[in-house]
């Protein structure tokens, strides 16, 4: 069936011509919001991989080899994107970030860079460095949002504001560095409405991309303790199903859709179980859309 939105896969293969395979990589950083900069906890759903899922680790050159060799073993493409996936991966000095980023571009293949950061770990110089690393490959960056309501935001310990957001996306504009947002449908105390703030909040920017996951509560997180103290109950499945199709209606038809589900290591999610079912989730959104006769950007009024 064809998709009801643009999907990372169909962009890539119209922008390469061919299939590109991202690999994760651990670029060894940590997060302000971890190390005592912003606060010591971290967001309430992150563990101690910092948000990252199924990331190699130790030298990073390695990494890259390591996963082209995966991923030519199990034919998943010839041409790839390094993509620097754990805690905030612009988190070091600029010199630091120049020398990780360069490492991983190991050849020719790699057509791309891509980072994961923070709003508040975006500067100027970050953006040059990347810029300048990059060179004539591609290079997007992704930015937590998770949501605009600033008292989610607080409940969540996220530690930036929506301002500091909007100037990140403003400076990457200005650079011409591709924009990927996170959103999270399922945080405490959020409803429908709060969804669609958010994606009105979005919309107010120009973005590139999205990805949308649901909240899941891992292993040794301050949300698993909520969750176990029957202070936060799991959106169930067809929230999510909702939520995700009316986020995809409403947002521009040239955003860039990364990701529907979360993808967290099955080991160490707690809650909800329907999450780990990432075909049957997609599968629903697709049939949700195409029973409500929904597509991506058909309600967009931006
Ligand atoms: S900003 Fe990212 S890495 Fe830092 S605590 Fe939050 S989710 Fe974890």
């Amino acid at each position: 069936m064809e998709k009801p939105y643009y999907s990372l896969s169909e962009y890539l293969k119209g922008k390469f011509g061919e299939r590109v395979y991202k690999i994760s990589v651990n670029g060894g950083f940590t997060c302000p919001n971890r190390d005592g900069k912003k606060g010591v906890g971290g967001c309430i759903f992150c563990n101690e991989q910092g948000s990252g899922e199924h990331t190699l680790e130790g030298d990073i050159t390695r990494q890259m080899e390591d996963g082209i060799a995966f991923a030519k073993a199990k034919n998943k493409g010839n041409k790839y994107i390094a993509y620097f996936q754990n805690f905030t991966s612009t988190y070091a000095p600029v010199n630091i970030l120049r020398q990780k980023y360069a490492a991983a571009l190991v050849n020719e293949k790699v057509v791309g860079l891509a980072v994961a950061t923070r709003p508040d770990c975006i500067d100027e110089d970050v953006v040059k460095v990347i810029k300048e690393v990059a060179n004539n490959r591609l290079a997007w960056v992704e930015l937590g949002l998770q949501t605009a309501n600033e008292n989610t935001a607080k409940i969540i310990n996220r530690q930036y504001s929506n301002a500091e957001f909007t100037a990140a996306v403003k400076l990457l504009n200005e650079y011409n560095i591709p924009v990927v947002v996170h959103l999270i449908v399922g945080l405490p105390n959020e409803n429908f409405s709060d969804i669609l703030n958010t994606v009105k909040f979005l919309n107010d920017h120009k973005i590139d991309g999205i990805k949308i996951h649901s909240l899941f509560v891992l292993k040794n997180t301050p949300l698993e303790k909520l969750y176990l103290g029957g202070k936060y109950t799991p959106i169930d499945r067809d929230f999510y199903i909702k939520c995700v199709a009316e986020i995809l209606a409403r947002i521009p038809k040239n955003v860039v859709v990364h990701r529907l589900t979360g993808d967290g290591d099955k080991l160490q999610i707690l809650a909800p179980q329907w999450t780990m079912e990432k075909k049957k989730n997609l599968n629903a959104v697709y049939s949700y859309m195409v029973k409500n006769n929904l597509t991506q950007g058909c309600n967009c009024t931006k």
